[in-house]
């Protein structure tokens, strides 16, 4: 059991990483600074910013002129925003700017944005002449607490969510809490749901913190900070998901395929809310786990705003559990064939389990529809 721990003003956490170690700097008016943060990484003068077309208005300016201010020479490239643009030809919009600017294996790469962007971005570094360093700036609660950390980059095809992706990791994570200020409510709400999930995997502590607060009273750096330290911890022990890291997919099994049955028009969050509420159902159903936590993890979401049925608004019809079902065979997470199921027993524990009948899990789907 871990106790709460009270997050200092500004954060810098080390994450060490197969090759490497990486700072993460949590804390306020990070964005000006940034020019100075990257100067002491020994990055080259040539850096592109990459961010989406919602990012770009509110902080490519201030991101631009602090690294010019520090003597960088930056260039902006921009994807259109959404989970629906988190695919190879926003890739290329990337890449062709990367060859546009005349970018060569010294220069470097900035993701500015939420999860979409880091993970696109990430992925045209990662794979643009081998590889060049990558520094992660997310800009929403989800990006904060879990995307930008922990090296996993890449992009949907039409056939499955994340289907093209490696690992890289980032130089530098710098999480600047004021971008939260214009993320609207219900991308907070989507960021809760990788927080909440953080507590439900390893620690008690910040899903009780986060059971106490709603939206306007939750000190985000608190939560951010904690969750962070569950993403380390597991990144830590298995960086290419061998084993523990798979914890961290817990709702996502469903919630991938949520996602793919929308056309990646439901946001991320929410399908991972709804996904663990049906892999708390489900763990009920096969007698891991009491009642009393999804009585509790649904209270909870309720509270932020976030849906405990994944039906409605576009899944709502009979055929949309086939279809699901037929979505999550395709999902990457399978091994030799099988789906692997991350179930809780306990809010703070959680284990593997294959083998689940596809009765069963129909019949789950079908009750939380
Ligand atoms: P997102 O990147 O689409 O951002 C949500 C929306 O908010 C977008 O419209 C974006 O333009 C906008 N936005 C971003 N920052 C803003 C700000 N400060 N103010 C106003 N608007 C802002 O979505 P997300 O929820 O950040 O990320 C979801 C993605 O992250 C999914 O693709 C998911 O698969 C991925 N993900 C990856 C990992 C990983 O380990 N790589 C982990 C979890 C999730």
């Amino acid at each position: 059991m871990h106790n709460l721990k009270p997050a200092p003003s500004e954060t810098r956490l080390t994450v060490s990483a197969p090759d490497g170690e990486y700072i993460v700097v949590l804390g306020h008016a990070l964005l000006e600074r940034l020019g100075e943060l990257a100067g002491k990484e020994g990055l080259g003068r040539k850096v592109v910013v990459a961010t989406d077309t919602n990012v770009a208005p509110l902080y490519a300016d201030v991101v631009l002129s602090s690294l010019a201010n520090a003597g960088f020479e930056p260039s902006l490239a921009l994807m259109q925003a959404g989970e629906a643009h988190k695919n190879s030809d926003s890739v290329n919009v990337f890449i062709n700017h990367f060859l546009s600017a005349g970018v060569d294996r010294s220069g470097w790469i900035i993701a500015l944005g939420g999860g979409v962007v880091g993970d696109t971005a990430g992925f045209a570094a990662a794979i643009y002449m081998r590889g060049l360093p990558l520094v992660q700036v997310p800009t929403t609660l989800l990006a904060m607490a879990d995307s930008s950390i922990g090296g996993k980059v890449g992009v949907d095809h039409p056939n499955g969510k994340n289907l093209l992706g490696l690992f890289k990791q980032p130089r530098l994570v710098i999480a600047d809490l004021d971008t939260l200020a214009t993320l609207p409510a219900e991308q907070l709400a989507c960021g809760m749901a990788e927080i909440i999930k953080a507590g439900i995997i390893d620690d008690p502590p910040l899903f009780a913190l986060i059971e106490e607060c709603d939206l306007s009273s939750l000190d985000y750096r608190r939560a951010l900070y904690n969750a962070i330290l569950v993403k380390r911890r597991i990144v830590e022990q298995d960086p290419y998901e061998k084993g523990v890291r798979a914890y961290l997919n817990l709702g996502h099994t469903f919630g991938h395929a949520f996602e793919k049955c929308t056309w990646y028009n439901r946001l991320h969050g929410l399908a991972v809310a709804q996904g663990t509420v049906v892999a708390f159902r489900l763990a009920e159903k096969l007698g891991l786990c009491h009642m009393a936590e999804r009585a509790r993890l649904e209270h909870m979401l309720e509270r932020w705003a976030l849906p405990t049925r994944w039906g409605a608004p576009d899944l709502a019809y009979p055929e949309a559990i086939e279809q699901v079902w037929s979505a999550m065979s395709t999902d990457k997470k399978r091994q030799d064939g099988q789906l692997r199921f991350v179930l809780p027993e306990v809010i703070g524990k959680v284990r593997i389990v294959n083998d689940i009948p596809e009765a069963t899990v129909k019949s789950v789907l079908a009750e939380l529809q």
